[in-house]
This record gives C-alpha cells, structure tokens and sequence, in this order.
C-alpha cells in the first residue's frame, strides 16, 4: 500500500479506480487481484487494495473495474502519426520502392498542416481505443501533431524530422532547423507534449545536421529521436561509405550524447548494442513493421538480456497498417521466441513490460510514467477481461494474469482510459476526438490521394516524374538510318573522307534493358548502363532512364524520320528498384559494344555508331546513323544528309533498318 494522504480523515481524490486486478509495472512486477488507484489531479495518490485506498480517501468518481485489469496505459514509442492517412496506400512492396516511389511522392504533393492535424487526430483515437497513452512521433508540422494530441487529451513525444532533402514542411534542412527550434521553444516545459528533435536516419542526413540537432536536444534537454539499422542496406552502405557501422558512427560523431531514442536496430551488431547500452540509448522495437517491410527480425532478446531499454512502436500506419499496441506486443513475444528458438524467450509480462515501463525508459520518461506508482502521472488503461476468449482465469503461475493479456486480449477490450488524470475513454466511448467527424474528413482528404495516384498509375512519364530527379525532355524528332557494314576496314578508311570531320571518338559497352508495358500507347522504358572505355582501360560508367513514347515515324530516301517523346532522367536508383516500380509486363536485354563517332557533314552534327550486339549475340557489325532537332522541317534536311553520308561510309541502302536494335534482335512474346 502507497498512499500519499497521511492526514487522519479522508482525503479527496479525483477518480478512484476499484476492485480491478492491478499489474503495477513496478519493479517487482507487482500483482494485486483486488485492487484500487486514487487519482488527484494528474498523479496517482494511491495504490493498493480496495479497503485501504478508500480508508484514505473518497471520491465523488468511483470506477468499478471489476472483471478488468488496470495496467499503466501502454506506450507506442515510435510511429508516424499522420500516416494514418495513407494506411494501405501501397503495402507488399520493399522498402525503398514503397518510400521513394509512393510515400515521398504523395507526401510532397499531399502533406500540409491540415494533413497532419486530421491524420493525428485519426492516429490519436485508435490509440487511445488500444490503450495508449503516450507516443513518440516522428513526422513533419509537428505543431500541428502537437496541438492535435493536446486536443484528444494525450501525451507525446513530438519530433520534427529533418532531412537533408527538401521535406514537406521545409525547402532545405536550414529550415527543418528553424522549425524545430522554434518547436522546442514553444512547447519546452509543457505538461503532456515533449518537443524534439528527429533527424530521420544516418543516411537521410548530414553529419552537420546531426551535430546541430544534438547541441538543440542537450540544450534544451530534450531526446533525440532516429531511426537506426532499419535494413541490412542500410547498415552495409554505411559501412562502405563511411567505415563505421551506423550506431559506432553515431557515437564518434558525438549524437550520442543527447536522450537518444533509437528505432528498429535490426541489423545492430553486437558491438553496436555495446555502443547503444553504454551511451543509455532508447531502442524501439517495431515488429510488424520489420516484418511488412521484410527488414528482419530485431535482437530483442539479447538486447533485453544485456538489460538495454527497448520499448515498443507500430511505426507508421502506412508501414503496418494499424496502431494496435496489444497486437505489437503480442508479435514482439511470439517473434522472439521463433528469432532466438526458445519459447521462453521475452515471456508475456517481458512484453507488457516493453510497452509500459521498459517504453518509458526507452524515452527517457521513465520518471514520470510507465509503472502504477504514487507520484507519477496518472496514465492509466482498463482492459476488460470477461470475454471469452479470455477465459478461465487459471492463476497457476503467478504469470496467468500477463499470458491473458498479451496472447489473448484485443485491443477492442479496452474499456476506460486516463491520461495525465483525465478520462479520455468511458465505457469504449472517446471523449475527447468526434470520431465520426474526423473519419468523414479522412475519407474526403484521401479521395484526392487516391485520384492522384489512379492517374499516375495510367501515366509512365507521371510515374516517372513521381520518383523525381532531373528529368530532361530530349528531342521531338529524331533522324536514323542503320545498317549492317561489309567491312570495318571500309568504313575506318572513309572516314578519312575530306569532306567529314570527326570531332569525338569514344568505346563504349552498353548494357540496356527496357520495360514493355500492355499498352503499348504507354511507350516504353529503356535503363541504360553505359561504360565509356576510357584511354587507360578503365570504364567510367553513367545510369539513364529513358522513357520512349509511342513512335510516329516516316520514312525519307535512306533514312527514317521518327517524331517522338523521350523524357531521359539520370538512373540513380537500382535496375532492382525501377522493375520493382514501374512493374513492367516484360523486360528484355540487349547489350553492346558501341565505337561511337561524332561526325560533322555539311555544318551538321550527326553520331555514327558502329555497334556489336552481344547479347543476343549477332555476327553482322551495323553502322547507325542519327541526328536530332525540334524542328520537322529541320528533320527532312538532316534526313537528305544522312543519304549521302550512307554512300560515302561505303553502305549499301538495301542493307538499310529502321527498328531499334530491342525490336530487330527480340521478338514480342505472343
Ligand atoms: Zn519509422
């Protein structure tokens, strides 16, 4: 029994919460069957046994919690609130393909403070109808989430992320910079919501704006939030650039040194947990996320046998796709057990523990909540617990009480919930958001999304503007004529002709692969690797990615005129990515080695290629010839010269194609 009223007589307490079976969190896990809670004004006065509580004080709000639990309410230590407006936009997809190709996209054209007021506001009751009571955010407008969750009554961690890259809130990361600390500022010492800094990740960010968001966290004493070795990518790409792996990285760069909240840490090496726990890091596991996204499978156990503070998350509702915190729990117990092959591996209370006390620590917040405990904010959450499923109440253990909670219980069990002292959930019904309200303004705003994304899926060049990157519109027309040539010999010997200049010469390997789509209106996409042989032997290779609109082509003399749209960006993504985006119907290979020749005929720049197609290999050597303008008329001119070149390169019309080498050397699939 903990009571802070030791006057003789009753004191009043705000809420009393009675004859519940209480899980404290406290650090015996303490267990009362019958027990009470006494709330005065946001703390909790009193913990013990019905009798005794209300032996001290009385109150004119009494809460029966027979048949349920009351438990410290549950922390989700790392999401993205707003994303809750994306729920189900684009899932089954790997990770880098499903943000750069959708999530940065539609958060560039989408993402406002209105969005992030409305998608907090979603977030915040279901929460709250799972049992949350505090989270840490990371996202963008951050005021707007803070005032959201000021207004559903809810306790927050608020972290601005901050990236390199233009964001939605902000043109460059000075301005991130600004935001945050103007964030800081105006919520520092408030009651519920804690400001912060979130640098995204290493990789999403510079060494300068981890060092700056550092110094603004241990000023104004504050945590740090990021995420950390999410994928095995990302951990291997930072070992190669930089030598370091990411936590050992963080450490030497002096990051560390903030209330640093780590998420993921999949791929964490067991030097980097060594970095982690010596530096007192927050690492938040997020199971369903790791799974949905395939990054793999967090080192919880070892994290938590090497006593480290690992709370809980959902991550984002767009990487998950619910905030479900007893279904986090649930996962985090079940995979740990498969990960490491032993069943008592993170047992149910381990897991409720990751989600209340251990969560709490994780965020560096430990002093005020997490644990049932006199003097700590009354953050509390009532589990019924008289469904069938939860059914008998063995209490053989001493543990029954957690496996009924954590292997069994839905979060629609969830009863009352208290935040800072105050009721936000009675009786399942949400006091403080209208939920009816704010889902009919969801499925408003998000019809615009949906209309956004309908149209870029029926539109290449809009799916390829989506992923951004300069995108270069080429040419209107272009002139070509190819050919196969009898003799190298030949040609080596004509362009000595005194009537042509050759003003470049280079070798070259070309490794092309094009995407065909079922509509061949869409045009097609052609990713280029191309190596320029350099003098010394060595290759300098360059990416592009072409689109190729639907051709319009008319033949002229020798050559053929072809009018079209070509969009080229630079490729710097994988093959890997683009296949995975675009999801094309079928791809095809052609690679060759290119002599390319840049040739001026009459005052006119044209390219003559002699090429050797490799793959599928071909015994002929073609001549290609190719010139291009903007201008039709222009195209008929070049078009007469390219005649004239063919005869004085020694090739013979009758030899002469007009397809591209893809359609020459593949056949369509029936
Ligand atoms: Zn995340």
């Amino acid at each position: 029994m903990d009571v802070t009223n030791t006057n003789p007589g009753r004191a009043w307490a705000d809420i009393i919460l009675v004859n519940g079976t209480l899980l404290t969190m406290d650090k015996e896990y303490s267990i009362l069957h019958d027990g009470a809670v006494a709330i005065s004004g946001r703390d909790i006065s009193a913990v013990g046994p019905p009798d005794v509580v209300l032996a001290h004080y009385q109150s004119k709000h009494i809460i029966d919690c027979s048949d349920c639990i009351i438990m410290p309410g549950l922390i989700n230590a790392h999401t993205h609130l707003p994303m809750s407006l994306l729920r189900g936009l684009a899932d089954d997809l790997r990770l880098d393909v499903w943000l750069h190709g959708y999530i940065i996209p539609v958060e560039r054209e989408f993402v406002n403070p209105e969005f992030c007021f409305l998608g907090t506001q979603l977030s915040c009751a279901e929460l709250i109808r799972s049992g949350v009571t505090c989270f840490a955010d990371m996202y963008y407008f951050e005021e707007e989430v803070a005032w959201a969750a000021v207004q559903a009554g809810m306790r927050g961690i608020c972290g601005e992320t901050i990236t390199k890259t233009p964001t939605p809130d902000a043109s460059d990361f000075e301005v991130s910079l600004r935001y945050c600390s103007d964030l800081i500022s105006h919520w520092s010492g408030h009651e519920t919501i804690i400001p912060a800094p979130a640098p995204h990740s290493v990789y999403m960010c510079t060494d300068e704006i981890l060092r700056r968001t550092t110094q603004m966290a241990v000023a104004a004493n504050v945590p740090q939030l990021i995420h950390l070795d999410e994928t095995n990518d990302e951990t291997v790409n930072w070992l190669r650039t930089t030598g370091q792996r990411p936590a050992r990285w963080l450490e030497d760069q002096g990051v560390l040194a903030a209330h640093t909240v780590a998420a993921h840490c999949v791929h964490a090496s067991e030097e980097e947990l060594d970095i982690l726990k010596n530096n007192d890091v927050g690492i938040i596991h997020n199971p369903t996320s790791n799974l949905k996204l395939a990054s793999g499978i967090a080192p919880v156990a070892q994290m938590l046998s090497r006593g480290m503070s690992v709370g809980l998350g959902t991550d984002g509702c767009a990487s998950n796709n619910d905030q479900d915190m007893l279904e986090e729990m649930r996962l985090a117990a079940l995979l740990s057990k498969a990960a490491v092959g032993d069943p008592m591996a993170v047992p149910a209370h381990s897991a409720l523990a990751m989600a209340t006390i251990n969560g709490a620590r994780a965020l560096h917040l430990d002093d005020i909540i997490g644990s049932l405990e006199v003097g700590k904010r009354a953050d509390i959450a009532v589990v019924r617990m008289d469904q069938l499923y939860q059914l008998p109440r063995f209490e053989t253990t001493g543990q029954n009480v957690y496996s009924r909670l954590v292997y069994a219980t839905k979060s629609s069990d969830v009863r009352d919930v208290i935040i800072n002292g105050k009721i936000v959930l009675r009786d399942a019904q949400l006091l403080t958001i209208d939920e009816s309200r704010v889902m009919a303004q969801a499925s408003q705003l998000t019809e615009g999304v949906n209309h956004f994304f309908v149209a870029r899926e029926h539109s290449l060049l809009d799916k390829l503007v989506a992923i951004g990157g300069s995108l270069e519109q080429r040419e209107m027309y272009e002139i070509q004529a190819k050919g196969v040539i009898a003799s190298l010999d030949g040609f080596l010997e004509a362009l000595h002709d005194s009537k042509l200049t050759v003003t470049l010469h280079t070798s070259r390997n070309q490794y092309d692969t094009y995407f065909f789509f079922d509509d061949p209106q869409q045009g097609r996409l052609r990713y280029r690797e191309d190596n320029v042989i350099e003098e010394n032997g060595t290759l300098t290779p360059s990416y592009t990615l072409t689109l190729v609109g639907p051709v319009k082509e008319a033949e002229y003399e020798h050559s053929v005129v072809l009018s079209r749209s070509r969009f080229t960006a630079n490729a710097d993504r994988s093959l890997r990515f683009y296949r995975e985006y675009f999801n094309p119907a079928y791809v095809r290979e052609i690679t060759k080695h290119r002599e390319r020749y840049h040739i001026r005929y009459q005052g006119v720049d044209f390219a003559v290629n002699i090429d050797q197609i490799t793959l599928p290999a071909q015994p002929q050597v073609y001549l290609e010839i190719k010139s291009r303008t903007w201008s039709e008329q222009d195209a008929f001119r070049k078009a007469a010269l390219i005649g004239d070149l063919l005869s004085i390169l020694g090739t013979n019309p009758r030899d002469m194609r007009i397809d591209a080498y893809i359609d020459l050397f593949h056949d369509d699939p029936a």
